[in-house]
């Protein structure tokens, strides 16, 4: 049976470039009747959260993604969660070190600094070899004896020859081993590396095809030899291409929203973002635009996916949107979808704390409450005269707090409230010139509930992308 794997790491919003490739994923195992599973590539200490992890499993649940094993749900190759697998890893590396295909290396930091230096003094190649790296056996010996940190590293050709990697895609694809460093396969902490964990994972999960992003056709000459070290088949390779902005860079977060949250806290369907990510470098034999997975899945080739990059384009999928929302929903059902999404007890309680000291009547809720049910703010810059400051230091003010509000995981009126208090200290701005572009582009007015209130009701999402919005 063929099986595949969505293989996300946990170290922040869900993306929808993981969506992209686990739908590419199911619909390549699902139409050839086999089976997908979900592993958590946690081995980040430092950046993986269980929050992440979670917000990953709902948003693609959300869009309709299951999977056949995973954290979750088990399955008879688990645990899925590499960060408790970590016995396994270093086993397999043992086995590479007994039989000369990895070597602990002592170098410190310093020293690897300066032989790249050197190594880029040299000439073109600036990666380190295992001849760069080992030391003279006494000096090894002595290392080892007073205890020194060490990682291990696994060999790679000396020579500047050339790997070839057979791509379901995009065919034969020649890469220099000169570009190959003996990569570090378990860490120093004793955690291993993506690649290592990668590899080992998917042979021991069985995983016959691999889906991915072509930001790893780099690793892929050291993914192959690490097969060919451990006598394992490769499983069958395929690099997909990466979403891109309509201005055709690689999307990012600067020019356009990632986060699968964001999506659905603005109103999207998920079968439309689905759709919509189907369609993403695929189409259908007919060039149909509109089509649920099941039809996805029935007419699923992985040869029609086409290299160029697929653009992301926000207002194209408002459009789709527009039509599986008109198209596919009974009043009844866009009433369930409404309650779903926002229209519901647990937001209205979010609200009316805030609401209730200000109105006489309830007909007073609608002009103080729309922001909250909107999505981007119709802003004009006369908005901001309110405020006393330049144009220069307003965007300062709003590029400086978005900044600082994209990294806050912790999204509580008090933190929010701290973090700007702070940010209007560094900057030399006083408080009270500080908080009108933010009321602004939160609020679209100085005359609103608090703004941290407003952005904690509004949550990371929404209140990001005004800030966003407002700046543009
Ligand atoms: P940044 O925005 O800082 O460049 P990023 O967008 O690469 O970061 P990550 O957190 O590194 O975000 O990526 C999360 C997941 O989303 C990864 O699995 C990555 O492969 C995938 N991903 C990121 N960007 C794209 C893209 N343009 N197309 C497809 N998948 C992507
Ligand atoms: N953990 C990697 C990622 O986040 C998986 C890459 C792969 O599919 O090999 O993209």
């Amino acid at each position: 049976t063929i099986r595949t794997r969505i293989a996300p790491s946990p170290t922040g919003d869900p993306h929808v470039g993981t969506a992209y490739i686990a739908l590419f994923n199911y619909c390549f195992a699902k139409s050839q009747g086999g089976e997908f599973l979900l592993r958590i590539e946690d081995t980040d200490q430092q950046r993986s959260t269980p929050e992440s992890e979670q917000a990953i499993l709902d948003s693609l649940r959300w869009l309709g993604l299951d999977w056949d094993e995973g954290p979750d749900v088990g399955g008879p190759c688990g645990p899925y969660r590499q960060s408790e697998r970590s016995e396994i890893y270093r086993e397999h590396c043992e086995q590479l070190v007994a039989k000369g295909l990895a070597f602990r290396c002592y170098r410190t930091p310093e020293e690897l600094d300066a032989l790249r230096e050197s190594r880029q003094a040299e000439g073109q190649f600036t990666a380190l070899k295992p001849s760069d790296l080992r030391l003279p056996a006494e000096e090894e010996a002595r290392r080892e004896a007073a205890g020194e940190p060490f990682v291990i590293r696994m060999v790679v050709p000396e020579d500047d020859g050339r790997c070839e990697i057979d791509d379901l895609l995009r065919g034969k694809i020649e890469l220099d081993w000169g570009q190959v460093d003996a990569q570090i396969l378990l860490k120093s902490d004793g955690m291993p590396t993506y690649h290592l964990a990668n590899v080992v994972d998917d042979h021991l999960m069985g995983i016959t095809h691999v889906l991915r992003g072509e930001e790893w056709i780099n690793s892929a000459p050291k993914h192959k030899l690490l097969y060919e070290y451990f006598g394992w088949e490769m499983p069958v390779l395929c690099h997909l291409p990466l979403l891109r902005n309509p201005d055709k860079s690689k999307l990012s977060k600067r020019k356009n929203p990632t986060s699968i949250l964001y999506y659905q806290r603005m109103g999207f369907l998920p079968e439309a973002l689905l759709n919509y990510l189907g369609r993403m470098g695929w189409s259908m034999p007919d060039e149909s635009e509109k089509f649920d997975l099941a039809t996805m899945i029935a007419n699923f080739d992985i040869q029609r996916v086409s290299l160029g990059g697929p653009i992301f384009d926000v207002e194209k999928l408002r459009w789709l949107n527009g039509l599986w929302l008109r198209e596919n929903l009974s009043p009844e059902q866009m009433v369930e979808r409404l309650q779903d999404w926002a229209l519901n007890r647990d937001t209205l309680m979010k609200m009316i704390p805030h609401l209730q000291p200000r109105i006489e009547v309830f007909t007073d809720i609608a002009p103080l409450a729309g922001f909250f049910l909107s999505g981007m703010l119709p802003l004009k810059p006369e908005d901001f005269s309110v405020s006393a400051l330049e144009e220069e230091q307003l965007v300062t003010v709003l590029q400086c707090t978005l900044w600082r509000f994209e990294a806050e995981q912790n999204w509580q009126r008090d933190v929010l409230f701290e973090a700007i208090k702070q940010l209007a200290n560094g900057l030399g701005v006083k408080m009270k010139d500080f908080m009108p572009p933010l009321f602004v582009a939160i609020a679209g007015t100085t005359a609103s509930i608090s703004v941290v209130d407003s952005m904690e009701v509004l949550g990371p999402e929404i209140s990001r992308a005004r800030l966003r919005h407002a700046i543009e």
